[in-house]
């Protein structure tokens, strides 16, 4: 099953200029899901991506990030925009195409040295995966890869990132 045929693309959204790749079309779809699960699943075994844990981002990152650490037989960690979660927590400010944002992650999120794999639907500029990566840094574990449902190509995100393996299953350029 061809999975961009299932993205759907919203001109001008969340503001003129961006066209909003839709993965709702992707999710509601029972072989789509399925495929992006078992595809990712499969590309981060290929990989060598055995992680202890596997990081999602606040909102979306959180759709793919459990099912996945769940093939992979490693346990999920959420990171969270400011003020969400309950225990002491690393923060980090990073900058937005207009302005900055923060992140936060728990303080004993993760037992020091273990490995991380990192999870969001779309890289983009690559801040967001980039912030998270120096939060994960913050907590003293090993980062073995980034994995993605989309890769915007023209935005070159991936090289705000650090040297280690990226894995994305649908691209745009
Ligand atoms: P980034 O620029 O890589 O930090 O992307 C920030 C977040 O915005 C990512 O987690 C994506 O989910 C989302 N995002 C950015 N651009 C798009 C787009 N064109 N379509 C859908 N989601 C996007």
């Amino acid at each position: 099953m061809d999975l961009k045929s299932l993205i759907r693309d919203i001109p001008d959204f969340p503001k003129k200029g961006i066209v909003f790749r839709d993965i709702t079309t992707l999710l509601n779809n029972p072989q789509g899901l399925r495929q992006t699960i078992d595809s990712l699943t499969l590309k981060c075994q290929e990989n060598n991506f055995f992680p202890d844990y596997v990081v999602g981002m606040e909102s979306r990152g959180f759709i793919f990030a459990p099912p996945l650490a769940y093939n992979l037989k490693a346990g999920f960690v959420p990171v969270r925009k400011p003020g969400k979660l309950p225990a002491p927590v690393h923060t980090i400010k990073y900058e937005l195409e207009y302005g900055t944002d923060k992140l936060e992650i728990h303080q004993d999120a993760v037992v020091k040295g273990s490995k991380v794999l990192i999870v969001d639907d779309v890289i983009a500029t690559g801040g967001t995966a980039r912030a998270t990566s120096y939060l994960l840094d913050s907590l003293g574990c090993e980062l073995v890869g980034f994995a993605f449902v989309v890769e915007l190509k023209a935005l070159e995100g991936r090289s705000r990132l650090p040297n280690v393996p990226i894995v994305s299953l649908v691209e745009y350029q």
